[in-house]
């Protein structure tokens, strides 16, 4: 075994796992055929075996807004801001009691933007859609840039403007401040962070980690793919 891992070995056996940030995006009643859409999507079935499965052994499913310091707990989010969040996954997760974040990219809301790569079809969340799930507290919504880019190819200003606006546009939307972040397509440089921060988000996303081991960061989250196999 090299060095590395036995580092890595160590760290994890004084550092147990206290939480899971799942990262998903769709809730569908058929997936996809094509691989890259249909790792995107999960069923309702297989969420809600997955979150009972994950209670019987003791683990509490948390909003984003109060992570616990100790474990074990899950929180649920949602990237980009599809309407299948709002037609299959919220009663789904009301009905379980599940509190869940949705990270929106604002342009895409009402279907201004094509989500491109679900070519042709029309999923992304209608703004009253958007305002009915904020009126539920086990929902928290949170930004994911206006044009979902790769913030690490583009500009300090270019990354302000993807950021603030998206940030300003749902606050004026929903009449009270956006506290949470996540990076699209998981990309994000240094510049990112310190815009989020001086935005004030409480926490920003990564699409990458694992799970949150004690003493790991709650300003930047690991998080995990849920993926359906
Ligand atoms: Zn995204």
């Amino acid at each position: 075994m090299t060095f590395q891992r036995i580092k890595r070995k160590l760290h994890n056996l004084t550092h147990p796992v206290v939480g899971e940030v799942w990262m998903m995006h769709r809730v569908v009643e058929q997936r996809s055929v094509k691989p890259g859409q249909r790792d995107l999507e999960v069923t309702p079935a297989w969420l809600e075996q997955k979150i009972n499965d994950y209670r019987a052994k003791g683990w509490k499913f948390v909003s984003i807004d109060n992570l616990p310091k100790k474990g074990k707990w899950v929180c649920i989010t949602f990237d980009d801001g599809y309407r299948d969040n709002y037609t299959l996954a919220y009663p789904l997760l009301k009905q379980l009691d599940v509190p869940f974040a949705v990270y929106v990219s604002t342009g895409f809301l009402d279907n201004h933007n094509e989500m491109w790569w679900y070519p042709g079809q029309q999923l992304a969340m209608s703004t009253d859609e958007l305002k009915t799930l904020d009126t539920d507290s086990l929902c928290t919504i949170g930004a994911h840039t206006v044009n979902h880019l790769k913030l690490d190819s583009l500009s300090v200003e270019q990354q302000i403007a993807e950021i603030k606006n998206s940030k300003d546009e749902l606050e004026q939307l929903l009449g009270h401040p956006i506290r949470h972040f996540s990076f699209p397509h998981g990309a994000y440089n240094d510049d990112t962070i310190a815009i989020c921060q001086g935005l004030g988000f409480q926490t920003v996303a990564r699409s990458w980690g694992g799970p949150l081991r004690r003493g790991a960061s709650r300003r930047v989250l690991n998080r995990i793919e849920a993926i359906q196999p």
